[in-house]
Formats: C-alpha cells, sequence, structure tokens
C-alpha cells in the first residue's frame, strides 16, 4: 500500500526554505502537516543563494523575525543533527560618503531601538576586522555582531529534519497540480500521485508562487529577477572568521566560503527573467553567467578588494530569485480566498528570513492571527492595483536597483506612475502639486510656489529637504485661513443590510448604534485587543454604514471587516473607493467657505461635530462628514467622481477671499502629529491596545454590547498597561523620522513610531511608546527626564500625552 497521504491538516507547497521552516513550525505546534515539494528539496532558489544572514531592517518587528531566524540557526544543527553552516561571524557595513554615514548613523540608532548591539567603527577597526579591504574612501562603518551566514542548502535540509523529526510528512518528486474548491472553499489538492483532502493551502512556491496562486483566483505581486554572485578560490587572508560585508556605496557585498570570497551585486540595471512564464522542468538549474552585466560590480569590488584582481575565479553564479514591488515579501492568508496562504517573494533575503518567516506562517495558519503585527510584509498590502504583471515588474525593477541606493526619508517610487488618478491631477498638477504614490494612487503631497519659481519636485536628504518650507507654508494656511486637500484615493465602504448594525457592533469597539447622519471614530480589535483597523464610520441610514479608511488599508481593512460579520448575520460590505472623490475643506474659514457654496445650513447647531449631511454644491449633491485629522474645524466632501471638478472649482472661486490654497498629504502629517492624532501602521496596529495608544475613550466598555477584543481590552484596563504612548518636542534642528531610541532617565524604554516638525510650534515632534515592565501609568510617563537618541547621539526632550495643538477641542468644535 502507497505511503501517499490522503488527507492532511495542512498541505504545504514548496521544499525551498520557506515551505520546510514552515512545515517545520507547523509540525512543532502538533498540525498534522504534509509539504509537497515538485522536484528536490532545496531546488528552486534556495540551493544556490549566497547565505548572509544580515538582521536589521526599517520595522521593529521584521527585524525580530530576522533575529528569530539567527536564534534558530544558532541551535538547529544540535537539535537535528544536520550541519546548517551557520555561524555568527558578524556584519559589516561600509559608509563611504557623509550622507551614507548619517543613514548609517541613523541605522545604528535604529539598531539601538530594536534591542540590537550595532557599533560604529572608524575606518581602520573595519579593516582590522576586513584586513583584505582598501579603506581610502570609507568614512566608517558599522559592525553587527550577531549577523552571520549559513549554507542555504544544509540549513534547508536541518529544518527538513527538524519537520519529520515533529511528525510532518515531505515527498519529493511530487507537483500539486491543482487546488480543489467547492463552492469557493479549499477541499484539497491534486498531485500526479494522487489526490490529498486538506482545508489549508500554504503556498512556499518560490518564484512559481504567483502563477500557481492565480489558479485559484490569489494574486501575489513578485517577479523573477536575475540575481549573479561570483565565487573566487582561495584568498590569502580570507579566514573563516571574516564577517559578512555590505558596500552600499559600490552596491555589493561579501562573505567568506571554503578560503575563497562570494562577492555579490546589486546592479542599478537588473534584468528580469522569464517574462512569458518559468520554463517546464526547471529545477537545480542556473542561468547562463552574464559577464558583461556583472562587471560594473566587478569594477567597484576590485577598488574594494585588490585581492580580486589575482583570484582565481571559481563560477559567477546566476540565479532566479523572487523580488517584489516594494522590497519586501509576502506573507499570510489571502484575501481573496480563505485558508490560502502564502509565504514568498523574499528579495534575495530568504534564507535570513526563512526561520522567521516560517515562523511566522505557521502560527498564522495554526491561530489566525500572525504572532505580532507584520504589516510591512502582510499580503493585504496589496491590492487590484497589483494585478498587472508588466506593471509589477516596472515597479520591482525600480526597487532591486534601489536596494544599496541611500534610503531617504520619505522617499517615493518612480516607475509605474502616474497609475490611479483623481479626476483633479492635472489641475492639481499645473498648480504645482508634487504627487506621492499610495496603491497606485497620485496623491499630492505637497505644492511647489510656481510663481516664486519653486521647483516642483522632491530633493532628498537627511537634513529639512525642500519641501519643509512649502509644507509649513499649506501648514499654517491650515491653522489660520483654510485649505483643500485632495484625498480622493481614500478607501471606501458600505456596508448594507438589516444585520448592518449588528455586525458592525460587533466589529467595531467604538458605540455604532447611533441615528443616521452621526459619525463614528472608532478602532477594530483582534482578540488580544490590538488594533486591526482604525477608521470613520458614517451611519447612512438603518441598515447601511459608510466607512472611510486610509488609502494604504483598503485590503486590510476590508478583508478584515468582511471576514469577520459573523456567521449567518445579513450584512455585505462594499469597495466603493473609485465612486467618489473626497475634498477636505479644512482650516477656520471653512465654514465661512462652504456657506458661500452652499444653500444649506453648515453652522455649529445645524451641522455639529461627528455628524454627515448631504449638501448641495454647484449642482452636487455632496456628502459632507464633519471630521478633521488636522485639528481644525473641516469637512470632508465626499462626491461622485464626475462632479469633483465643478466642486474643487466653486470652492476656490469662494474660497479665494478666505485665503483658501491646495495643501497636500505632508502638511496632514505635520498637522495631525500636533494635534496627536495617531498614524495606524506607525503609532498603532495589532500590537498595540486602545489603553496603551491612549484611545481608550473611544471603546464602549460602558455600553452592554459585546465586541470583537472586548475581554482583552477589559482584562487590561483591570491589570493597567505596560506602554504608553506619549508625543516628544525637541528643538527644531533636530530631525526625528521615527525609530529614534527614547530614554527615560538614561534608561532606553522605547522608540518613536513616528516624527517629524510641528510648523505652528515650532519645534520637532515625534510619538513613541514608553514602555516599563512594572507598569506604565501618566505620573510614570510624564515624571521622567527623557532624551531622545538621534542618529547616535543624545539629545534632550520634553513629554506630553496631552495634544500639543488645541487639546481643548474648541477649534474642532467650533
Ligand atoms: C544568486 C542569489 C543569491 C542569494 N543570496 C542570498 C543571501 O545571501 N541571503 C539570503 O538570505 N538570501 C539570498 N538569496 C535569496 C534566497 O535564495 C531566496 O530568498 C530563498 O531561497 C527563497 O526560498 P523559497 O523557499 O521562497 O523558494 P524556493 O527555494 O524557490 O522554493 C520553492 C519551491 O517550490 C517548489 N514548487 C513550485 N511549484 C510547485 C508545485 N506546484 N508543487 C510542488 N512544489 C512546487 C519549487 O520546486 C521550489 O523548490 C539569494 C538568491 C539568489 C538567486
Amino acid at each position: 500500500m502507497s505511503d501517499f497521504p490522503t488527507t492532511a491538516k495542512a498541505v504545504i507547497v514548496g521544499g525551498g526554505i520557506v515551505g520546510c521552516s514552515t512545515a517545520y513550525h507547523l509540525a512543532r505546534l502538533g498540525w498534522d502537516v504534509v509539504l509537497l515539494e515538485r522536484k528536490k528539496l532545496t531546488s528552486g532558489t534556495t540551493f544556490h543563494a549566497a547565505g548572509l544572514v544580515g538582521q536589521l531592517r526599517s520595522n521593529a518587528n521584521i527585524t525580530q523575525l530576522l533575529g528569530y531566524s539567527v536564534r534558530l540557526y544558532d541551535t538547529l544543527e544540535q537539535e537535528t543533527g544536520q550541519a546548517t553552516g551557520w555561524k555568527m561571524n558578524g556584519g559589516l557595513r561600509l559608509a563611504c560618503n557623509a550622507e551614507r554615514w548619517t543613514e548609517v548613523r541613523r541605522q545604528a540608532t535604529t539598531a539601538h531601538s530594536f534591542g540590537l548591539d550595532m557599533q560604529l567603527l572608524t575606518p581602520k577597526e573595519a579593516q582590522d576586522l576586513w584586513p583584505l579591504m582598501q579603506i581610502d574612501d570609507v568614512m566608517g562603518a558599522a559592525f553587527l555582531p550577531t549577523d552571520g551566514q549559513a549554507n542555504p542548502s544544509d540549513i534547508t535540509l536541518s529544518l527538513a529534519k527538524g519537520a519529520r523529526q515533529a511528525g510532518a510528512r515531505i515527498f519529493e518528486d511530487t507537483k500539486v497540480l491543482s487546488v480543489e474548491l467547492e463552492k469557493g472553499v479549499i477541499t484539497g489538492v491534486v498531485t500526479g500521485k494522487g489526490r490529498i483532502e486538506t482545508p489549508v493551502v500554504i503556498a512556499c512556491c518560490g518564484q512559481w508562487t504567483r502563477a500557481f496562486a492565480k489558479s485559484v483566483g490569489v494574486n501575489v505581486p513578485l517577479v523573477p529577477m536575475q540575481h549573479q554572485y561570483m565565487v573566487t578560490e582561495r584568498i590569502a587572508g580570507v579566514t573563516p572568521s571574516l564577517p559578512t560585508l555590505r558596500d552600499p556605496d559600490r552596491l555589493t557585498y561579501y562573505k567568506e566560503e571554503v578560503g575563497g570570497l562570494v562577492m555579490g551585486g546589486y546592479e542599478p540595471n537588473p534584468k528580469p527573467w522569464a517574462v512569458d512564464g518559468i520554463p517546464q522542468g526547471f529545477h537545480y538549474t542556473l542561468l547562463d553567467s552574464d559577464f558583461d552585466h556583472f562587471e560594473p560590480m566587478m569594477e567597484l569590488a576590485l577598488g574594494r578588494v585588490p585581492a580580486l584582481e589575482t583570484a582565481g575565479i571559481k563560477t559567477l553564479v546566476n540565479g532566479p530569485e523572487s523580488f517584489t514591488p516594494d522590497g519586501n515579501f509576502i506573507l499570510g492568508e489571502a484575501p481573496e480566498l480563505r485558508n490560502f496562504f502564502v509565504g514568498a517573494g523574499f528579495n534575495a533575503f530568504g534564507i535570513a528570513a526563512g526561520g522567521g518567516a516560517g515562523m511566522a506562517l505557521a502560527e498564522w495558519v495554526a491561530k489566525g492571527e500572525p504572532p505580532f503585527d507584520l504589516w510591512p510584509v502582510d499580503i493585504r498590502r496589496f491590492g487590484r492595483p497589483h494585478f498587472d504583471s508588466d506593471w509589477i515588474r516596472t515597479r520591482t525593477v525600480e526597487a532591486y536597483g534601489k536596494h544599496y541606493t541611500m534610503a531617504w526619508p520619505s522617499e517615493e517610487h518612480d516607475s509605474g506612475r502616474p497609475c490611479r488618478r483623481s479626476p483633479l491631477y492635472e489641475t492639481l498638477k499645473a498648480g504645482g502639486a508634487v504627487f506621492g504614490e499610495k496603491l497606485g494612487w497620485e496623491r499630492p503631497n505637497w505644492y511647489a510656489d510656481l510663481a516664486e519659481g519653486e521647483e516642483a519636485r522632491d530633493i532628498y536628504t537627511f537634513d529639512r529637504p525642500n519641501w519643509h518650507a512649502p509644507v509649513g507654508r499649506e501648514h499654517r494656511a491650515c491653522r489660520e485661513a483654510a485649505v483643500l486637500f485632495d484625498q480622493t484615493s481614500f478607501a471606501k465602504f458600505a456596508l448594507k443590510g438589516p444585520d448592518a448594525e449588528a455586525a458592525l457592533g460587533w466589529i467595531a469597539a467604538n458605540d455604532v448604534a447611533r441615528p443616521a447622519g452621526a459619525l463614528v471614530y472608532t478602532q477594530m480589535l483582534n482578540d488580544r485587543g490590538g488594533i486591526q483597523c482604525d477608521l470613520t464610520c458614517l451611519r447612512v441610514a438603518e441598515n447601511e454604514y459608510y466607512i472611510v479608511t486610509g488609502t494604504g488599508f483598503a485590503t486590510h481593512d476590508f478583508d478584515w471587516i468582511s471576514r469577520n460579520i459573523p456567521a449567518g448575520m445579513n450584512a455585505q460590505l462594499f469597495d466603493v473607493t473609485s465612486a467618489y472623490a473626497v475634498l477636505s475643506l479644512m482650516g477656520p474659514r471653512a465654514r465661512d467657505i462652504l456657506q458661500k457654496v452652499t444653500r444649506d445650513d453648515v453652522s455649529n447647531e445645524g451641522f455639529p461635530f461627528a455628524t454627515a449631511r448631504t449638501i448641495g454644491i454647484a449642482g452636487c449633491p455632496v456628502n459632507a462628514l464633519r471630521v478633521t485629522y488636522v485639528g481644525e474645524l473641516g469637512w470632508e466632501l465626499h462626491l461622485p467622481v464626475e462632479y469633483a471638478a465643478t466642486v474643487y472649482e466653486a470652492l476656490h472661486a469662494a474660497g479665494a477671499e478666505f485665503g483658501l490654497s491646495n495643501a497636500g498629504y505632508r502638511a496632514i502629517e505635520t498637522l495631525r502629529l500636533e494635534k496627536g492624532y495617531r498614524a495606524w501602521g506607525a503609532d498603532i496596529g495589532p500590537d498595540h491596545t486602545p489603553d496603551e495608544a491612549g484611545l481608550g475613550w473611544a471603546v464602549k466598555l460602558k455600553k452592554n454590547i459585546d465586541f470583537k477584543g472586548r475581554a482583552a481590552v477589559e482584562a487590561q484596563r483591570a491589570a493597567g498597561v505596560s506602554k504608553r504612548l506619549a508625543t516628544f518636542v525637541a528643538a527644531p534642528e533636530v530631525i526625528l523620522s521615527g525609530r529614534e531610541t527614547i530614554y527615560r532617565n538614561g534608561e532606553r524604554v522605547g522608540y518613536l513610531s513616528s516624527g517629524g516638525f510641528g510648523h505652528t510650534i515650532g519645534k520637532s515632534i515625534g510619538m513613541g511608546y514608553v514602555r516599563h515592565a512594572g507598569g506604565v501609568d501618566a505620573a510614570f510617563v510624564t515624571s521622567g527626564s527623557y532624551e531622545l537618541e538621534v542618529a547616535t547621539e543624545r539629545v534632550p526632550c520634553s513629554v506630553t500625552l496631552a495634544p500639543l495643538y488645541d487639546a481643548g477641542m474648541e477649534r474642532v468644535r467650533a
């Protein structure tokens, strides 16, 4: 009788490092798991990886994930008896110009914020660790002692052995031909060896994942790209303890291998691969070495490591690897299909990420949620705008080419733009708008004063950038007169049905059982009380709500709301984003302007804060929502897209005498920081509860209504919190961009979740959690003496739990 299984609790498709790590972790969680590999384990991309394992990323939790890989690799060989080639030889990163040095010092502070030891070295100290390099052009270096390297195939086979030891069943030469669905529900997979009944499929198919997922309607935006590295013969002076080396200004990286060097790089003009599909039978296969394409890398490397000139070259490895439009991998349950999970698109750090990503994916499968917030890699950060393979490739080529370029604060991508445009795009552009992009949407970030000769483009720097003064101008116009923001890109949903109130009442933490016309700002919580969504709901009618959330959260929030509508309830969620343009009229003169263009009552009595009305403007039925994210009197005007130009013109015509001007998203950021409004994905998210975030007032604990997350919030309210979000103020010359370390009475207590400048208070502002295992209350937060570490230097700051601007809400409610 065949030992091929007929059932499994979950089937993992793909036996690279990610599939094997997921099997290892899922089996250890007690799951009956089967892994199917179409050829041999590691035969996809894994076998030809270089094997550097770095840890530091710009996000704390992704860094934590890579740190988990390091801890796992440290003990795996001992646990399984299978060699891994792992060694913790540390990682060096060089800086060869002033701006790179600033970047590296900022990275060192980020590492300190995340609890990693990252040391700054002089060029000579770096050379002592890596004697083969010349350092004439080096300004400084950073050293992360716990980084390392592994043998990719060995570590994968070790994970596979550990998975088997924990009960996983692994089959090679077994291609998954299709996923079976019955009425939209996964029932099994079909292979050449037979069918396996299973409710859960986990696609870890590397570069094959996009096509595989597409067969069940799931969009995984990745494309294969060529990636090359050279392997040398032995070189005198290359020792096994040599740290890995990254030389971003020369676009190259190095590691020791059998007494020689592996040297690879990120070309500015990368080459996509398999544009028309991956050839059949591609396994244990490399692409033809492309010496011409690699030559510029070689030139750069020779300048750093002269010994390469005379070293024998063993081989130039050219392997395909999956890359994504934003340079991060793709993890989680597909929004299009329940129980279809994805772990793919590892952007040449799948060996470094594999251990942690497998752990996180296994927990996601087993518990329905990742172990902690993984938004930067969450599959739901993408959506329909990432459907077209040509667009994905275009953007991915840019992201690949920027792998080692400077990671400027607020940097935007250039490629694949413009894509989604508000009807006002051309008008705003002619008016000096400089756009940014989010989920395909072009959004005005700021406006150059063309008449004054201001250049309408971003010029990036670690200092105050060229948009600092124009944003200050917009900021002040909003505080002193009125401005118009084009926020058409907002994600908008309609929830309809007789059970709409009951369904939303369960999902939302705030009370949405309000009369028609009421606006409710609410969080939506997970079972740990963490903030899964942060949005505004308008009660349109007895059986209808209109929900507005951030542009980038369209897929995520739609998924969260729709999947949490309790079974049996009659309520349907629709995405109506593309139907409505949004013009936000904000500032103390907003009412004067609005009153001029409508006959409807917009007085404070007739149209109070946190309500909505349909009002007529220039022939258009406008859904006006009296709400603000900038801390001023104002309305978000939601209108059918075809009226956008007409209403925009009417508002500007009426607003001229009141000083109305356009303003962009970067002003929204400086305004909201001053007002203390939180940003989801930065200041709040699934790892933060309302009480920790200072948003406990928006939770309906006093009402006798059960809601998702209530038990966790109640328990925490009784026990108290061990972290609290606070606002920090530093001198105007201190440049804060987030992730700076917070010190209280000399002790590290957290890091900034966001940072910027307050143009009204004239100071730098940051927000961040103050953490203390023994508990944190208001007295604890406000009693300490605080400093921020900025680019490795400490600067004094003050702290407050109250908004820095309009704490009494007088302006908002005026
Ligand atoms: C030249 C190069 C250098 C690199 N250097 C590094 C480095 O230094 N550090 C680092 O961290 N990363 C590095 N990487 C990246 C790393 O190799 C990858 O990120 C990682 O191997 C991806 O693993 P995976 O499991 O996602 O994919 P893969 O290893 O490709 O595994 C996917 C598997 O799925 C199987 N499969 C596909 N379809 C099916 C199906 N229908 N049924 C069954 N099985 C299927 C395939 O056969 C394949 O074995 C490098 C990559 C390249 C190309």
